[in-house]
């Protein structure tokens, strides 16, 4: 990666021509995008579209299926192991370059997803068309020809870029790098005090470390954006209280992920994240292995808007729960209402244990408070709780844990991160 020779947040690192080509394979997919999601039956062209061009389907069927319960659920080793055969033989694209995004690498191998244009488009602009819909001033907030749409990484491999989004009146999306040095860091939060932000949309890590630089840094003015939108991680409830406070306003839930693009986002009501079910076919696979549309399990992806790089029945790695029913912004159907992702759900300490929801209250009622923690199984049922926040903390929290929890037995580490920059900040091991 090249080093950054200057702390002027509107070079970016990406070359004119990456930009340009970028705008046009946007201006090229959205009619086509628009095409695809009103297409006649989508879902079941999807499959009969993979059924003859997808080797691993064409293979199994000998024909055209168009009924999903045919379909076998397929997990992401498959797809490590075999990814050609999860590629349509009827694309051939030059760009193919701009077309591919690889999966964090956080949970095992990185899974290199090819996309077409309207799945190019979907993820990159339509997100942000899709969250205009339960935000009802981000229109109004933006500004066309001008950054306004704000996309923090801490990732190490992403590059500061500027992508002109045709689809919001030609606003721009501007994505920052956090983490990079300490002058970088302050020159990122003076040009976010100074610039019109519709909408920002980070980790709820990254907003964490970003509202601590701001609170740190001398100078006029906060950190102020119309939305937030966070996703990449779990949510916690604390965490959303101390975002919220911090850059004074509400927050969006969102869940999203290459293979998919956007699953499910929260609306006003905050009931939940409703599944996104024009093109997304989301279902729960329960213990016993039976498949449904809602209950507790494994879910599994049938993204039928992505017809290069086929996702049917995909266990995409997440454990949830899903319920269906009509919201009050007039959502009816599915709702992702537990999101505990790849998360443990309790801890043994010995004679019982202690669920990971009882561990999380009880790091939040120490004072002083800690930044961030991880909660791992130790030896000898001891609970491992990493920390990081100021020196000292450990007393107030040994303290906190000794009342809540008299017969267990904690083993406390101050650490100065939990994870490794760019990667997926996880609570409970
Ligand atoms: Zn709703």
């Amino acid at each position: 990666m090249p080093a950054i020779q200057r702390d002027d947040l509107t070079a970016d690192e990406t070359s004119r021509e990456n930009a340009r080509v970028n705008l046009g394979l946007a201006l090229e997919a959205y009619p086509l995008w628009v095409e695809r999601l009103t297409c006649r039956d989508l879902k079941r062209a999807f499959l009969a579209e993979c059924s003859a061009a997808v080797p691993h389907y064409r293979n199994l069927f000998q024909g055209a299926v168009r009924d999903l319960d045919r379909f076998p659920v397929i997990d992401r080793a498959d797809h490590d192991d075999r990814r050609l055969d999860f590629i349509s033989t009827d694309f051939e694209d030059p760009r193919g370059e701009f077309l591919r995004i690889s999966t964090n690498g956080t949970f095992g191998r990185t899974l290199r997803v090819a996309w077409d244009l309207p799945s190019f488009f979907d993820l990159n602009h339509a997100s942000y068309l899709r969250f205009s819909t339960v935000l009802p001033a981000f229109f109004s907030s933006l500004v066309p020809g001008e950054p306004s749409v704000f996309v923090i990484s801490d990732s190490p491999r992403d590059l500061r870029t500027s992508v002109v989004m045709p689809a919001l009146d030609g606003a721009i999306l501007r994505r920052l790098i956090l983490g990079r040095d300490e002058m970088t860091d302050v020159a990122l939060v003076e040009h976010l005090r100074r610039a019109r932000i519709a909408l920002l949309h980070a980790k709820p890590s990254v907003l964490l470390d970003l509202i601590e630089l701001d609170g740190a840094h001398d100078g006029g003015g906060r950190i102020a954006p119309a939305y937030v939108v966070c996703s990449g991680e779990n949510l916690y409830p604390d965490d959303r209280a101390r975002i919220e406070a911090g850059l004074g306003c509400s927050v969006l839930d969102a869940y999203a992920a290459s293979e998919a693009g956007l699953i499910a986002y929260e609306c006003r009501h905050r009931t939940g994240m409703h599944v996104v079910t024009d093109h997304l076919t989301v279902e729960v696979e329960a213990g016993d292995g039976s498949l449904g549309p809602t209950g507790t399990g494994q879910l599994l992806i049938t993204n039928a808007l992505n017809w290069r790089h086929a996702f049917i029945r995909y266990r995409i790695g997440d454990r949830a729960t899903v319920t269906s029913g009509e919201c009050g912004c007039g959502h009816d159907g599915q709702t992702i209402v537990a999101m505990p992702g790849r998360e443990r759900a309790a801890y043994g300490d010995g004679t019982g244990s202690i669920t990971a929801e009882e561990i999380g209250a009880a790091v939040a009622a120490a004072d002083p408070p800690v930044k961030q923690f991880q909660v791992a199984p130790g030896e000898d049922h001891r609970i491992v709780i990493s920390w990081v926040g100021r020196p000292g903390g450990d007393t107030a929290l040994a303290a906190v844990l000794r009342g809540r929890f008299p017969g267990a037995r904690f083993e406390l580490v101050n650490v100065p991160a939990i994870n490794l920059p760019g990667g997926k900040l996880r609570r409970f091991l």
